[in-house]
């Protein structure tokens, strides 16, 4: 799988209308390196990771703002969002898993699970890294292996 970040944003608008680009990943029309899964919430490899296992984690139904969440559905996002890091945890050596609500670009709420060594690695606007998509699969493969 090799995505462009253009090819991406040309999907996100021309589908705006009609789904976010992460409601596209949810169906499978569009491809995610996935690492979690339930009823109500997806979990999956972020493509412009800030660091090694950068996740995102995103409820099905679509809504834009997280905080327009009934609190009952925040609560179990965020109980997903907590099993999805301690798996991320065992995966990825980190002191730490850093969590992150931005949501600027994607109108689709998400939470960002950052692996964090030093405070550095939560920092989104240095140069995301690389990783081919061999990597990127091995890696969330792992992730899905510690997910309970
Ligand atoms: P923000 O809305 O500012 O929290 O950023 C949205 C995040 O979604 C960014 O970190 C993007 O790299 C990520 N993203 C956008 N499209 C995809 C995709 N198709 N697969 C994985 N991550 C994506």
């Amino acid at each position: 799988m090799n995505i462009s970040r253009s090819f991406l944003l040309k999907q996100n608008q021309k589908n705006y209308d009609m789904a976010s680009i992460f409601s596209l990943i949810i169906r499978g029309d569009i491809p995610s390196y996935k690492v979690a899964e339930d009823d109500n919430f997806y979990a999956f490899l972020d493509i412009n990771p800030v660091a090694k296992g950068h996740t995102l984690v995103i409820p099905k139904k679509e809504i834009d703002y997280i905080f327009d969440m009934p609190d009952a559905e925040l609560g179990a996002f965020n109980i997903f969002a907590k099993k999805v890091a301690l798996a991320l945890q065992k995966a990825v050596p980190c002191k730490r898993i850093g969590e992150c609500v931005m949501g600027l670009e994607v109108p689709h709420a998400h939470i960002h699970l950052i692996p964090m060594t030093n405070e550095k690695d939560m920092d989104f606007r240095k140069e995301k890294l690389k990783f081919t998509p061999e990597e990127m699969k091995e890696i969330a493969d792992s992730i899905a292996s510690n997910f309970i």
